[in-house]
Formats: structure tokens, sequence, C-alpha cells
């Protein structure tokens, strides 16, 4: 097992923020994945850093990498695949739609691993309704004691929610399945799902994605056309419930930001809650 030490979080995340991990373990077996958790039950677990904004304000002692103990994919037949953890979304798409098979294109632009998307239950926006959850067919997944199956129903998908969320465990491999689709229109979903992010996303700064999982539309259009700079940590004025950081943006600032979505919620009677997760 890999282990590097006096980590700057910060660059192990999409949002570009996050203080010193004193010891960051890198399994680079299921094995040793199984061996650090067990040693350090306390640990934070860290795949590919796009749905966490960490707090600069303080120090982890020990963060466990999910990104390299379990990168393979392998055919099981007629649209089955058991995809490993670590495996990133756009390499499980791409041979997914080699074999002939597809469903999951909109991923394509979401840059996690195949836990990671499990864990969030990833997909598109409300109205089109599709998520990585419909296409499991199991999940194994270690509990800190032991390796469970857990089937599809178990996992309690629902948007952007999974039963993972709820418990401490590491998401080790998921058999996934798919329906057959042609090469072409899996070139073409990737395509406008490219295009479509081009079109739509703010991709200015460093960003973790949608900010709230529920939120009333008026306050954050509000916050997108809050007046004054756009320094530091703040909404995107292109992009929806977005939140940017042009690096040089501080945790208390995302404090301030998550207390205004709050606080303008509260005014209207509405309830809200984050899609990110928050290391503090
Ligand atoms: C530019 C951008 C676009 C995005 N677009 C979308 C989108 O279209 N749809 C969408 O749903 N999301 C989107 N996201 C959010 C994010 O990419 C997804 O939620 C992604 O699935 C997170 O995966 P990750 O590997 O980065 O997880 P991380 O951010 O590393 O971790 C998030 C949480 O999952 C847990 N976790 C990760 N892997 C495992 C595992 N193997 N076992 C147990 N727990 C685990 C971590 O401990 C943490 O609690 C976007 C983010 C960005 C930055």
């Amino acid at each position: 097992m890999r282990v590097e030490e006096n980590v700057r979080l910060a660059e192990r995340t999409t949002f570009g923020m996050g203080g010193l991990c004193r010891q960051l373990l890198i399994p680079e077996t299921e094995e040793e994945l199984l061996q650090a958790v067990r040693a350090n039950p306390e640990a934070r677990l860290l795949a590919g850093g796009s749905n966490v904004i960490i707090s600069d304000e303080k120090e982890f002692p020990c963060v466990i990498s999910l990104l390299h103990f379990n990168r393979e994919l392998t055919a099981l037949g007629e649209g089955r695949f058991l995809a490993g953890a670590s495996l990133r979304n756009q390499p499980l798409i791409k041979k997914v739609n080699e074999a002939g098979y597809g469903g999951i294109e909109y991923l394509w632009t979401v840059p996690g691993t195949v836990g990671g998307a499990i864990f969030m239950n990833a997909g598109t926006g409300r109205d089109a309704g599709k998520s990585i959850g419909q296409h499991v067919e199991r999940v194994r997944w270690f509990d800190g004691t032991e390796i469970r199956e857990l089937s599809a129903a178990e996992c309690g998908f629902a948007y952007r929610t999974s039963v993972f969320q709820e418990r401490r465990g590491v998401i080790l491999s998921a058999v996934l399945r798919f329906p057959e689709q042609r090469r072409e229109d899996s070139e073409r979903l990737i395509r406008e799902r490219k295009e479509r992010v081009e079109r739509l996303q703010d991709h200015s700064a460093k960003t973790c994605g949608t900010f709230c999982r529920a939120s009333d539309p008026r306050v954050m259009k509000l916050l997108k056309i809050w007046p004054g700079p756009r320094r530091g940590v703040y909404f995107s004025r292109k992009t929806h419930n977005w939140l940017l950081n042009d690096g040089s943006g501080k945790f208390a600032q995302v404090r301030g930001c998550i207390a205004r979505v709050r606080r303008l919620h509260r005014l209207l009677g509405k309830t809200v809650s984050l899609e990110v997760e928050l290391w503090e």
C-alpha cells in the first residue's frame, strides 16, 4: 500500500479546497483496502473528490483514497458487467459501449468513480430521471467487519441518495446491467451530453457541481444574480445552483454561502438540503 504524508487535500478535489492530511493511504488491491479500513475505522474515504468540499481550517489525521484498489471491468455476458469501485465513469462507459451496450452516457461528464456514483446515485436532473441505480443489479460492500452483497432494492436508491450514505462502509464493486445499444447511438449520446454541458455548465473556475439536492429555484436564481464581485467562493452567474472557487476561496466563505442559502429558504418557508458533502 502506498502512503503519502502531509498531503494537501485541496489538490485531490475538483473544488480545490481542503486542509492537510497527515496520512493518505492508497490501497492498490481490495485486500489492502480492507486492511486499511479495519486498521483506521475513523479514516475518511475519498474517491474522485468531485462531490466534497473539504475545510481548509482543519487537519485530517488519516484519509483512505479509493482511486486505485479496483479499476477492473469484467464482461459477464448479456449486458452484465462487474465493475470495480475505483473505475472512472468514462472508461466504464467506453468499454460498455464497445461491447455493444449502453444507457449511462449522461455520466460521461461526471468526474467521479463507479463507487462514488453508486454512493450518490449519480445521474441526470430530476426531470430526466436517470441514474446509475437503475443499472445496478447488486453491490459488494464492506461494512468494516465483513463483506456483504446487497441487491438493488437493498441499496435504497432515490434521487441522489442511497443507503450507503447512512451506513459506514466501502463499496467494493458492483454488477451493472445495460441494454443493447448501437455504437453510433452511444457516440451521439456522449456528443450531445458534452455539448449540453458546455452550453449549460460553468467551468470558468473549480467546482463541485450542483450544490443543493433540494432547493427552491427562486432562491437559487436570486443567488445567481446576487450582486458583488465574483472572487474566492461564489455562485455561478451561468449555471443554476452551482458553486465555484477561483482557487483563492476559503472554507469560511463556503460557510457564508450555506448560511445565506439556508436563511433565504427559511424566509420563504422552503426546505433545502445540500448535495455536496462537507468535511469540517
Ligand atoms: C463538473 C461536475 C459535474 C458533475 N455532474 C454531475 C451530474 O451530472 N450528476 C451527478 O449525479 N453528479 C454530478 N457531479 C457530482 C459528482 O461528480 C458525483 O456525485 C460523483 O458520483 C462523485 O464521485 P466521486 O468518485 O468523485 O466521489 P467523492 O467526491 O470522492 O466522494 C463522495 C462521497 O462518496 C463516498 N464514496 C466514494 N466512493 C466510495 C466507495 N467506493 N465506497 C463508499 N463510499 C464512497 C465518499 O466517501 C464521499 O462520502 C458533478 C461534479 C462536478 C465537479
